[in-house]
């Protein structure tokens, strides 16, 4: 059975291999946060655009202060933003602010901690020796006039909000969030408004699913649930399909009334699998129908959540114009011994924490792929890979964070 890391290149290439481009849109600069650049930003000058003092003191010549001690002659101050226009002479200094120019002449910051004001008026006591080029940033040393500081197709974080601020990108040209169709299906399946009967349950996988897709970089569609009946599902599947990917849940196991995969094969979807090697999350379908990524995901709360992170995320990432981010394992240290017997790769809900001084994961008791109460108690899966199905207290282990939690 194909490993979860061979189904997302799988997912991968594929949709990769579909060649969409997104439509662009113009966005603030602080409404960008999470989207992926459509365009490159460079520099408009050299960063810093001056020799930048780092620190608050006295901007020397080096040469004269090449032990402790020197006395030096202070003739001005500059501020940051700043201008002085005369040049440090041999035994002169100039009290500097931090983000100041460096003047001509000195090519040293003594900060003002290690100074004395001297006896005598405008005199200044350095009491370190000082090396040239000591807390000074260089002019251009951080970035060049006309360096590419963002790619197209980087994820806009913090920094690169910072970054492009610092370049004058008061907007900027992102890709559209692709929208993805969300679908569940089951005749037991009832609205979260409504009262279940007594062998319904509430449409959970729509909304988490819907969450999901957002913490993915993508809009969510939610087109409700599909009752357990061909002609219905073939029309809300197709309705999902005018959407850049559609998400399913349930309907894809061996029960009489799973009929995603064959509802979609009738629409004329190709199949690329249709069952992974994990727990929970076992019957996952991948294909392609009508030019669209269609994901068949389990219907228990927890392999749905599972299969979408593994699987999902990585054509989101596509889809939004960048490239697939790895599954983002941490490594813990386990407060008690696990153990697994099937031999498939387990993602069991658990709890990390940082208490101790070093993460700690533990695994939380729980009911299987329905029990989504025991996931809401943790903040991650702690992952048990097939190939090592047994680990002791102490040792390190995978972990998944979930999205969005940490
Ligand atoms: P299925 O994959 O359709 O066989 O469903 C597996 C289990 O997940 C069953 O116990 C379903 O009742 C449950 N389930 C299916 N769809 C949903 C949903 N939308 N929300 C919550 N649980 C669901
Ligand atoms: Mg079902």
């Amino acid at each position: 059975m194909l490993s979860y890391e061979d189904a997302r290149l799988k997912v991968i290439e594929v949709t990769a291999g579909l060649r969409r481009i997104p439509a662009r849109e113009n966005l603030k600069l602080q409404n960008s946060a999470g989207r992926i650049l459509a365009q490159e930003i460079v520099a408009d000058r050299d960063y810093p655009s001056f020799d930048r003092a780092t620190r608050d003191g006295f901007a020397v010549r080096a040469t004269d202060c090449r032990e402790a001690g020197a006395k030096l002659r202070v003739i001005g101050e500059i501020r940051a933003g700043g201008e002085f226009a005369k040049g440090v002479s041999a035994g002169e200094c100039v009290q500097i602010m931090t983000g100041a120019a460096v003047p001509q002449g000195a090519d040293a910051v003594v900060m003002i901690e290690h100074t004395r004001t001297g006896a005598r008026e405008n005199e200044v006591t350095i009491e370190r020796a000082a090396e040239s080029g000591m807390n000074i940033v260089p002019r251009g040393s951080e970035s060049r006039a006309g360096d590419v500081l963002l790619r197209a197709k980087t994820r806009v974080g913090y920094a690169e909000i910072a970054i492009a601020a610092q370049a004058g990108a008061a907007e900027l040209d992102v890709y559209r969030k692709p929208r993805v169709a969300i679908l569940s299906t089951g005749d037991e399946v009832v609205a979260v408004e409504a009262q279940p009967g007594p062998f319904e349950i509430r449409n959970s996988n729509g909304v988490s699913l819907a969450a999901q897709v957002e913490l993915a970089g993508a809009e969510a569609v939610l087109l409700g649930n599909a009752p357990d009946r061909a002609d219905e599902l073939r029309e809300m599947i197709e309705r999902g399909l005018q959407e850049d990917a559609l998400v399913l849940s349930g309907g894809v196991s061996m029960g009489k009334y799973d009929l995603v995969e064959e509802v979609l094969r009738g629409l004329g979807a190709e199949f690329f699998f249709d069952a992974l090697a994990i727990r929970p999350g076992r019957p996952a379908v991948f294909g392609i129908c009508r030019g669209k990524p269609v994901f068949g995901l389990p219907g228990n709360p927890v392999s749905t959540m599972v299969t979408f992170e593994l699987l999902a995320v990585p054509a989101v990432d596509i889809l939004s114009g960048s490239e697939a981010r790895p599954v983002p394992l941490l490594k813990a240290k386990l407060s008690r011994g696990v153990e697994q017997k099937a031999a498939l790769t387990h993602f069991l809900p658990a709890v990390l924490d940082w208490a101790s001084g070093e993460a700690t994961v533990s695994e939380l008791p729980w009911q299987g792929s329905g029990d989504m109460a025991a996931l809401a108690r943790g903040n991650c899966f702690l992952v048990l890979h097939r190939s090592k199905l047994k680990l002791a207290a102490g040792e390190w282990v995978d972990v998944l964070p979930r999205r969005g939690l940490l």
